[in-house]
């Protein structure tokens, strides 16, 4: 369908259609996800999806979220540029590289290795030095890198995780989906000296959040 244009070209009408249009205006977040190489990151055979509105499959039984899920989570972080942020489930690594193009540092943490190691690859030879992978259990967050300004669960908690409610820094935000296998709510708690506040967005899917503070495998 997207045969004869660009990639380039797909990235940009993706930017307009699926983002701008559906009401999706940080000029910055446009901006990075107009630059991002989404195509990149997926696999050979999906590379004429590359920019489809739709989640693909990355191996792994795991999916990349599509773009405007990507875009409305990254939102709801209200993410600045000095920020330290930790990603909870890398995947291919793509919206961690959107991320390091908004904020100072990104740790992202993935539990399976094979998926890590290819993120932490194309992340390196597309230059995002300021993009960190780890491979490990990010129910629990990464406490030796912590505090974090930002927190993202890229999937599905059966609750919000405590251990990530306390790497938070004071002010911080945390946007996780949490609810059933099927159907998850986005939740963002923010953290105000000793207390969060915990406000509902938008009903999604994700895949699970296996670990300790997570489901069992
Ligand atoms: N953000 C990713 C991207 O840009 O490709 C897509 C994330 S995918 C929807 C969810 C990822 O979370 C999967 O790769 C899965 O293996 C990972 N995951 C699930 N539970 C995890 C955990 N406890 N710690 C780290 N990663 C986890």
């Amino acid at each position: 369908m997207n045969g004869h244009q660009t990639p380039p070209q797909q990235r940009a009408r993706m930017v307009e259609e699926q983002l701008h249009a559906r009401g999706i205006r940080d000029p910055r977040l446009l901006a990075a996800m107009g630059k991002v190489p989404r195509e990149e990151f997926v696999a050979h055979e999906d590379l004429g999806n590359a920019y489809g509105d739709y989640p693909l499959p990355i191996g792994a039984g795991q999916t990349v979220s599509q773009p405007y899920i990507v875009a409305a989570m990254i939102v709801a972080l209200e993410l600045r540029p000095t920020d330290r942020v930790l990603e909870v489930g890398t995947g291919t690594g793509y919206e961690a590289a959107i991320l390091g193009e908004l904020a100072a540092e990104v740790w992202t943490i993935e539990r399976h290795a094979e998926l890590a190691m290819k993120a932490r690859a194309i992340l390196a030879r597309l230059g995002h030095v300021n993009v960190h992978v780890v491979v490990g259990d990010g129910s629990v967050g990464l406490p030796q890198h912590a505090p974090f300004d930002k927190i993202l669960v890229a999937a599905a908690a059966p609750k919000i995780p405590e251990s990530l409610v306390a790497q938070l820094a004071d002010g911080g935000r945390l946007v996780v989906p949490v609810g059933g296998r099927f159907e998850q709510q986005v939740q963002v708690v923010r953290k105000v000296g000793a207390k969060t506040i915990v406000s509902l967005h938008d009903l999604c899917r994700f895949v699970p959040l296996v670990g300790e503070e997570g489901w069992e495998p």
